[in-house]
C-alpha cells in the first residue's frame, strides 16, 4: 500500500510540467522563511516530515497523495492573508485543510511545492443570535462542537448539516456537503450558510452577504464558494442559520430486499406526513451484519435490508406519521417495524447508523476501505443498488452498502487486502460513477469532486458547463494558487477520450 502511494509522490513529470509556474525550489525556501516569519506563534508554522505527509495523505483516500512542503496554522483572518499573499509573492500553492474528513484527495499536496493551511484552530463561535435563529462562527468550527454548544447553553436551536463526524463549517462549505439530515433540511446548497468571510487570492476579504435571513442584492455570491473545494478563496468565517430543535423519534424496519426497502421511502415521502420524516437510511444486510460483528453493540440487529427512520414533531403529528410509516412499509413487505423505546436506545441506533465506516471497518480486520458516493432520482435508486450489488459479487468484491435513500444517495464501502483487490475496487467505482450517470444520476451527491471524481464531470455535466467553472476560476485565481489539481478536470483535446487510470 505504501509502495502504491509513494510511487505517486513528485511524480518527475508533473514536476517538470510546472518548473515555471509554481515556486522553484530556492523561492519556495524563500516562502517558508517568510511563513515563519509572519506567523510567530509557536507551533504556527511546521515542515517536519512526518506532519507533511501525514497532512498530505488521507486514510479515507487512494487517490494521487504528495506531502505539504510547510503546515501553517493561522489564528485569525490577517493570519491567513500574510499566508495567501505570500504564497501569491512566490507562487506556491495553497491547499485549506480543516478536518480532514474529505473522502476524494480533496486535501493532499501539489507535487512542485505546496503550503497546507490548517484552518482547525480557528474553531471559536463568536456569536449567537438565538432571536434571529442564526450564529456567526469561524470556518474551523466542527458541527457536533456547536450543536453541543447550543444544548450546554440550553438554547432549543441547531444546525442541521451532518456529514462525517469531525467535519467543520469551512470544510462542508468546502465539499458542498450534506448528511442524514438531508431529507428534511437539505444540503450544504440550501441556505443554511447566510454570509461567508472569504479571503481571495489576491488577498482581498470579502463579506459575501449580511445576517439578513434573505437577500436579493445581486447573485448568489456565498454559493460561489459552496462547493468549490478551496479553489476559489479561503473562508474564514461564517454566518450560519439555525433550525428549531423538534422531538424525534428513531424507528427501524426490516425488507426482504433493497427494492421493497426503496419503493416504500417513495411512498413515505409523497404521503402529507412525508414533512415529518427527518431522515430515512438505508442500510443493507452486510452492513447490518458488519456493525453486529463490529462489537460496538450490545444486541445484534436482524441481518436484513433495513430502513432507519428519524420522525420529528409533536406527539400527535409523530403518532400519525408513525401509524402512516408502518402501513406503508407493511404493505411494501417489511417483516418488522419498531420505535427504540428509550431516548438513549434511539441516540445509539443513530449512531451505529452514522458510525457506518468504523464498523465495517472493526468487522473486517486487517481490511482497507474505499468510500463512494453517487447520487440518482429516487425512483432509479433500486435499480442502481441491485446491480451494484450483483457487480460487486462478480468481481469477488466485500462491501458494505449505506445510503440517505431520502435523497436517492448511496455510499458502497468496498473493502480490499492488496493493491490487485485496490485496482479492482478501484475500477468497480468506475463503473458505479457511469452506472448512475445512465440513470440521470451524479457522481457525488455529497462528497465532492477532489481528485476522485474529477475525470467524471465533463460526461456528468458537458464540457460547456465545465469551462464556466473553469472560467471563474481563472477570473478569480489567474495564478491558479488554490488547491490546484482538484475538481477542475483538464480539458480534453478533440476526439480523445479520457483515460481512467
Ligand atoms: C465516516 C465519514 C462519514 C461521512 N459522512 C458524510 C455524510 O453523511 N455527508 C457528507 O456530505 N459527507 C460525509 N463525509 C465526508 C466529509 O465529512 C465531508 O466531505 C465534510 O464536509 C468535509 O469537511 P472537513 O472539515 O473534514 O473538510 P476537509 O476534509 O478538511 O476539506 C474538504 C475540502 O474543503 C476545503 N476547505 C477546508 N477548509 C476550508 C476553508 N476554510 N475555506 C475553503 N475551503 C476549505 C479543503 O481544501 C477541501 O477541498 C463523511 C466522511 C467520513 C470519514
Amino acid at each position: 500500500m505504501t509502495e502504491l502511494v509513494d510511487s505517486y509522490l513528485f511524480s518527475k513529470r508533473r514536476v517538470d510540467e510546472d518548473k515555471h509556474q509554481y515556486a522553484s525550489p530556492r523561492e519556495l525556501k524563500l516562502a517558508i522563511d517568510e511563513l515563519h516569519k509572519a506567523l510567530s506563534s509557536p507551533n504556527a508554522v511546521t515542515t517536519d516530515p512526518d506532519a507533511l505527509r501525514t497532512y498530505g495523505s488521507s486514510e479515507n483516500s487512494y487517490h494521487l497523495a504528495s506531502p505539504h512542503s510547510v503546515v501553517v496554522r493561522p489564528a485569525s483572518t490577517a493570519d491567513v492573508v500574510e499566508v495567501v499573499n505570500i504564497s501569491r509573492k512566490y507562487r506556491v500553492p495553497v491547499t485549506a485543510y480543516s478536518g480532514a474528513t474529505s473522502l476524494e484527495g480533496h486535501t493532499s499536496g501539489y507535487p512542485s511545492g505546496s503550503i497546507c493551511l490548517d484552518m482547525s484552530g480557528m474553531d471559536e463561535i463568536l456569536q449567537i443570535n438565538e432571536t434571529d435563529s442564526d450564529l456567526v462562527c469561524q470556518s474551523g468550527a466542527r458541527w457536533e462542537d456547536i450543536n453541543e454548544a447550543l444544548k450546554a447553553k440550553g438554547i432549543p436551536l441547531f444546525f442541521p448539516l451532518d456529514p462525517g463526524p469531525g467535519a467543520t463549517i469551512g470544510g462542508m462549505i468546502g465539499t458542498g456537503c450534506s448528511g442524514t439530515n438531508a431529507v428534511r433540511y437539505g444540503t450544504a446548497r440550501a441556505e443554511w450558510f447566510l454570509n461567508l468571510t472569504v479571503v481571495l487570492p489576491n488577498g482581498e476579504v470579502i463579506k459575501t452577504r449580511r445576517r439578513a435571513r434573505k437577500s436579493a442584492a445581486g447573485f448568489d455570491s456565498t454559493k460561489l464558494f459552496i462547493g468549490a473545494e478551496g479553489t476559489l478563496g479561503i473562508v474564514t468565517e461564517a454566518t450560519l442559520r439555525l433550525a428549531p430543535v423538534i422531538p424525534t423519534k428513531v424507528a427501524m424496519a426490516q425488507f426482504p430486499d433493497v427494492e421493497h426497502a426503496v419503493s416504500a421511502v417513495q411512498e413515505i415521502l409523497n404521503t402529507p406526513y412525508g414533512p415529518h420524516i427527518q431522515c430515512i437510511e438505508l442500510l443493507d444486510d452486510q452492513m447490518m451484519s458488519a456493525i453486529n460483528n463490529a462489537g460496538f453493540i450490545d444486541h445484534p440487529y436482524p441481518v436484513k435490508d433495513t430502513l432507519f427512520f428519524k420522525i420529528q414533531g409533536d406527539p400527535f403529528c409523530i403518532k400519525g406519521t408513525s401509524k402512516a410509516v408502518q402501513a406503508i412499509v407493511k404493505k411494501h413487505g417489511s417483516s418488522r417495524f419498531e420505535f427504540a423505546p428509550t431516548d438513549q436506545e434511539a441516540q445509539d441506533l443513530w449512531q451505529n447508523r452514522k458510525y457506518a465506516l468504523p464498523s465495517t471497518m472493526a468487522a473486517n480486520p486487517g481490511a482497507r476501505c474505499w468510500t463512494t458516493d453517487v447520487c440518482v432520482p429516487v425512483s432509479r435508486l433500486p435499480q442502481l443498488v441491485l446491480e451494484t450489488k450483483k457487480d460487486l459479487a462478480n468481481a469477488g468484491l466485500r462491501s458494505t452498502i449505506v445510503g440517505h435513500v431520502g435523497d436517492g444517495n448511496f455510499h458502497a464501502l468496498m473493502l480490499f487486502h492488496n493493491d490487485d483487490e485496490l485496482k479492482s475496487v478501484s475500477d468497480a467505482v468506475h463503473r458505479l460513477v457511469y452506472r448512475a450517470l445512465a440513470l440521470d444520476g451524479t457522481c457525488t451527491g455529497e462528497h465532492g469532486v477532489g481528485i476522485g471524481k474529477k475525470e467524471y464531470l465533463v460526461d456528468e455535466l458537458g464540457e460547456g458547463t465545465v469551462e464556466l467553472m473553469r472560467v471563474i476560476k481563472r477570473a478569480v485565481d489567474p495564478l491558479n494558487l488554490l488547491n490546484p489539481g482538484k475538481l477542475y478536470p483538464e480539458r480534453r483535446e478533440p476526439g480523445k477520450e479520457e483515460s481512467h487510470a
